[in-house]
């Protein structure tokens, strides 16, 4: 378990250091269609474009991962401040997934699971959403947040907590 970070100013610099297992291994043509999502890749980028006529399928690692169950982050929240604003945060938290997934179709919510009364845990199909998430969250509520990478995994793991 690596230690807890500051997460570098700059998303970039995470995404050329290290390499998504779940990334396709080969170039895709281009358009390419996820026939599952319905995100576009073309020019480089998946969008949310209109998939053109005659466009290769491929499913995107975002609902590869989702298939599998095998997020790539984690948001860990619990206290007793929690407990008692659960839905203003779960709305916090679906609000910056809508942001972050306007602009990059593959990151995602993958689920929203309760951990009993006082504990809530999100993961998400890539490894910038949960600092986004820990980050809104923190801003809004104060509390405690924390933030590890592990390069080798290829997982983000954020905390927070807040007693009331
Ligand atoms: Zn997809």
């Amino acid at each position: 378990m690596p230690e807890p970070s500051t997460p570098p100013r700059n998303d970039r610099l995470l995404r050329e250091r290290v390499h998504d297992p779940y990334k396709a291994r080969r170039k895709l043509p281009e358009p390419t269609v996820c026939p599952s999502c319905g995100a576009v890749w073309l020019n480089g980028r998946w969008s949310w474009a209109e998939a053109p006529a005659g466009a290769a399928e491929y499913i995107c690692q975002a609902c590869q991962r989702i298939a599998d169950s095998y997020p790539a982050g984690e948001v860990t929240m619990s206290g007793s401040f929690l407990a008692a604003h659960r839905d203003e945060i779960i709305g916090l938290a679906r609000n910056q997934e809508e942001l972050e997934k306007g602009e990059h179709p593959l990151n995602r919510i993958m689920a929203i699971d309760d951990q009993g009364g006082e504990g809530l845990l999100i993961t998400t199909t890539d490894i910038h959403l949960p600092r986004r998430i820990g980050e809104a969250v923190h801003r809004a509520y104060g509390g405690d947040f924390e933030f590890a990478y592990d390069e080798a995994g290829y997982f983000v793991r954020v905390t927070w907590h807040r007693d009331s």
